[in-house]
């Protein structure tokens, strides 16, 4: 916590956005802040996580350890450095709070478990998991940790404080603020898409620290919290009346939601807006159309001109936004000529390399230029801060 400066919040109020048959849940949560903790629209909540009592409990059984042991570690190495040294600390508090508990093995942490394990033919099969091929296909493939592997080997002797020193640093998570300050400075809110569904490994539910652990805190629980602003300049622009191209498919969506509320408020103050788009993609409008009321209140304001892409409605084809956007290449382009602000935000993987590409052939049609040419204006609009990404990988 001290590494990243964060300070405590309180959950003020937590719901589900989705509908129950959708059989997913995005959970929109509202933070109460600390005093003297700002944030911009565009900006990024860290959440520092806890791990869940089942995984910290799978952890004591292997080892056979007390929830409510104390131990002082004395640790050395750079890479021990989040592991509390010289204090006594509660075994469950240290095993909820420190360490990744569900991060892919590596190879290094296979071979120390072979050589720890007694049984030849364990040792053996563990070694054999060191094969660049074995590896890929039975580890990183099926994402299996160590704290499986030796669940599996119990003929691995690995001490613990070594379990401990093996495992990486419980990393915060990010969320895209989707609240705006000019609505309340005091509180802001983040959209969380629940990890949770059948493992890899083949064997019962995988659920993501961070999204699990946060969709469970109830009104009045603490949060350990943290604002940081994104290097890409992700914010609105000082000029209200500047045009905005908001994509946002899914949890993309967030810091639209704090965008709108920002105009909103502006133009109550009686600042002139200029036009603002948003592409918003989902499956289903019944089942996971995020934020639909406010978005549609706010069309109806002319806050914003809403366009919308179903993947998953029976009967018609599937639509993703970079669909909609090459329809309106025309459009976008005029208004990316007249100066307008573009942004993307969600998954990093598919989506946001789909848009570009739709961009760049919406570019050489209109302009008759090579791929190259098309892609090079699009990297001058990024480099001059005109278009903007805030993407990441699911
Ligand atoms: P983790 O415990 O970190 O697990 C996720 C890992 O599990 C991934 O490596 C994934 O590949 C793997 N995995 C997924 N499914 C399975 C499976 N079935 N079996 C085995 N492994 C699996 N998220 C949002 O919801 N809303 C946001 O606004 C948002 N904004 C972000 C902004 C930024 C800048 C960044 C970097 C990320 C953002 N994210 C956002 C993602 C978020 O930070 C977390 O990564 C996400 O919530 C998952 O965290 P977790 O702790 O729940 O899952």
């Amino acid at each position: 916590a001290e590494t990243y400066h964060a300070v405590t919040g309180h959950i003020a109020h937590s719901r589900n956005l989705q509908h129950a048959d959708s059989g997913r849940i995005t959970q929109h949560i509202e933070i109460s802040l600390p005093e003297g903790t700002n944030y911009a629209e565009g900006d990024h909540m860290g959440i520092l996580p806890v791990n869940p009592e089942s995984l910290v409990k799978r952890v004591l059984r292997r080892f056979h350890l007390d929830a409510a042991a104390h131990l002082v570690l004395s640790v050395q190495g750079r890479s021990s450095a989040h592991l509390p040294a010289g204090v006594p600390v509660r075994l469950d508090d240290l095993l909820h709070r420190s360490i990744e508990l569900q991060e892919t093995a590596t190879r290094a942490q296979i071979r120390e478990m072979a050589a720890c394990t007694v049984c030849p033919p364990h040792a053996k099969e563990l070694q054999s998991l060191l094969a660049e091929d074995t590896y890929q296909t039975e580890v990183r493939a099926k994402r299996l940790t160590m704290l499986e592997l030796l669940e599996r080997y119990e003929a691995c002797e690995l001490p613990f404080e070594r379990f401990l020193e093996l495992l990486p640093a419980l990393k915060p998570r990010y969320y895209s603020i989707s609240s705006s300050p000019r609505v309340s400075w005091t509180q802001a809110s983040i959209t969380v898409s629940v990890v949770r569904e059948s493992a890899w490994s083949g064997y019962g539910e995988y659920r993501g620290i961070a999204s699990n652990y946060l969709s469970q805190l109830e009104t009045g629980a603490e949060v350990l919290m943290f604002i940081r602003s994104p290097e890409s300049g992700f914010e609105l622009p000082n000029n209200p009346a500047t045009p905005l191209i908001m994509v946002g498919p899914g949890t993309g969506v967030a810091p639209f939601r704090g965008f709108i509320q920002a105009r909103q408020i502006l133009r109550a103050e009686g600042q002139k807006l200029g036009p603002a788009h948003l592409y918003f993609g989902c499956r289903n409008p019944e089942h996971d159309y995020l934020y639909r009321e406010e978005f549609e209140q706010a069309a109806r304001e002319n806050l914003v001109t809403l366009h919308t892409a179903f993947s998953r409605v029976e009967g018609t084809e599937k639509c993703y936004v970079q669909h909609l956007l090459r329809q309106d290449g025309e459009m976008l382009l005029s208004l990316l000529e007249d100066g307008a602000r573009m942004y993307i935000c969600g998954d990093g993987s598919r989506m946001a390399p789909e848009v570009e590409q739709t961009l760049i052939v919406s570019y050489q049609d209109k302009y008759g230029v090579d791929a190259d040419e098309a892609a090079s204006w699009l990297s001058r609009l990024e480099a001059e801060g005109q278009y903007v990404k805030d993407v990441w990988a699911g």
